[in-house]
């Protein structure tokens, strides 16, 4: 394991540093090396875990001071309880919250810490998006303990009242400024701000409380679920931490490219070829549709390629439920044919010449037409 740096050389501060002055270091380096800010960045990650380590010991007085006399070697044991060390499970979350939340926020009475919200990514065809489906799903999240119910004491065992801070999970600093008498709440070292220990950890859980599960989850999709959108299903995050409320679990929906249709919103768009007699002549064209329903176009006489028509109602629903559904644009293309019989070939001679055209060079190839461009005939 690499040595340890100084907590005060971490933050950048001098060892007679007071609160503010810790506290605007900390968010100053939080904020340039948070994972947010430097996605993959793994040395950023580890600055950040440095960083709110030392914020960990230097906000704290109790902390701090016995860091001051002692060093490192002091504070890595945990306390006398037996608590879990810095890099624990909780002290980890205490740092984020810290962050996110100011100094005291995100925290109940007890130490109880709301779950982390969970992301899935979910991804569905074109087909299911416009039918809407239910989709089975494993899931990993941290949930309550099973063997000690949370409480993070092995079977028969109990947590006991923290001797720190008796039980109160919180210890009040006092500070006298010039301005009068400070008084604020920080969390017990000892006890992690939970307000017990525990004697003989939870062999499943290691103490924690929570451990990782897989869970079955069943999605519904909404019909008309369009790529990019985000659902939250509130409270199927992780578990909270003793007793904390659990977090959300945000679905986020994926549509796959589909072969023939293309969506924009709630319409949808296909394109399909006719051929060059119906383009002429006109004729009644059926249309592939997700519905299901037979789609039907009628092309009149003398359509050219790229015509655009519009089946009403035969796009994608509405995902907020309020009925309506979209429309369908269909390009019509008109195929040239590549292989003719001599049959048609003689008819379409007799067209041409009808027409007053004059397919002169049917039969020559393209190196005679060339030679006969540059040389004249
Ligand atoms: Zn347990
Ligand atoms: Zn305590």
């Amino acid at each position: 394991m690499p040595t340890k740096r100084d907590y005060y050389e971490v933050l950048e501060l001098d060892r007679e540093a007071d609160e503010s002055a810790i506290k605007s270091a900390y968010r100053k380096l939080a904020r340039k090396y948070h994972p947010d800010v430097n996605p993959g960045n793994h040395e950023a990650e580890e600055k950040f875990k440095e960083v709110a380590e030392a914020y960990e010991v230097l906000s704290d007085k109790d902390k701090r001071q016995v860091y001051d006399r002692y060093g490192h070697e002091a504070l890595n044991g945990g306390g006398p309880g037996g608590g879990p060390g810095f890099e624990g499970f909780g002290g980890f979350g205490d740092i984020f919250d810290i962050f996110f939340n100011g100094a005291q926020g995100g925290r109940g009475r007890g130490g109880a810490q709301r779950g982390a919200d969970l992301r899935y990514d979910l991804e569905v065809t074109l087909e299911e998006a416009y039918t809407g489906v239910e989709k089975a799903v494993r899931l990993q999240r941290i949930e309550t303990c099973e063997t000690c119910a949370g409480s993070g004491a092995a079977p028969g065992t109990k947590p006991i009242t923290c001797t720190g801070c008796g039980g109160q999970g919180q210890i009040r600093h006092t500070q006298n400024t010039i301005l009068g008498t400070f008084s604020t709440m920080a969390p017990c070292a000892r006890c992690g701000g939970t307000g017990r220990t525990v004697p003989s950890p939870c062999p499943t859980c290691q103490g924690q409380g929570r451990a990782r599960k897989i869970r079955e989850f069943t999605i519904n999709v909404r019909a008309g679920v369009d790529d990019g959108m985000r659902f939250q299903y509130p409270g199927e995050g992780e578990s909270g931490a003793l007793g904390g409320p659990p977090g959300d679990l945000y679905v986020f929906f994926h549509v796959k490219k589909h072969p023939l249709f293309e969506r924009q919103d709630q319409d949808l768009y296909v394109e399909i070829p006719i051929s060059y007699t119906q383009a002429a002549l006109g004729d009644e064209v059926s249309v592939p549709t997700l519905s299901g329903e037979k789609g039907t176009i009628t092309v009149p006489e003398g359509t050219q390629t790229g015509s655009v028509f519009r089946l009403r109602g035969q796009g994608m629903p509405d995902v907020g439920g309020r009925g309506g559904k979209g429309d369908l644009h269909v390009a019509v293309k008109v195929d040239v044919p590549t292989r003719l019989s001599e049959e048609e070939k003689k008819l379409l001679r007799q067209l041409a010449g009808l027409r007053g055209e004059k397919p002169t060079h049917e039969h020559k190839g393209l190196f005679e037409r060339i030679k006969e461009a540059v040389v004249g005939e």
